[in-house]
């Protein structure tokens, strides 16, 4: 059982940690270090994980990921617009789609 005020302040300090991550003045492995500490404290909570942070983490082995150094971000029209990430940790591809109807 998490309390209301101990939720909203897991979801505070989850927020703060992604957006350390998203600060480059920042070392690299200090930041990924972030993300996992924000989908820690989460899960903890039981709450949503924001979709921002689920564009960074692989779906595969869960292992933080930043595009352009271990990860490979690819936008991709066909069948359906989507975004292609490849885990250079595993080495899996997956798409992570925004399925929409409103472009054909
Ligand atoms: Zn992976």
């Amino acid at each position: 059982m998490v309390s209301r005020r101990a939720r909203r302040h897991g979801y505070r300090e989850a927020q703060r940690l992604v957006r350390l991550f998203f600060n480059t003045g920042i070392p690299r492995e200090y930041r990924l270090r972030y993300i996992e500490e924000a989908y820690k404290i989460l899960l903890k909570i039981r709450g949503e994980k924001p979709s921002l942070l689920k564009l960074f983490r692989c779906k595969y082995c869960g292992s933080p990921l930043h595009p352009g150094v271990n990860a490979v971000y690819r936008v991709r029209p066909r069948p359906y617009l989507h975004v292609a990430v490849k885990c250079l940790v595993c080495g899996k591809t997956y798409r992570k789609g925004f399925k929409s109807t409103a472009r054909r």
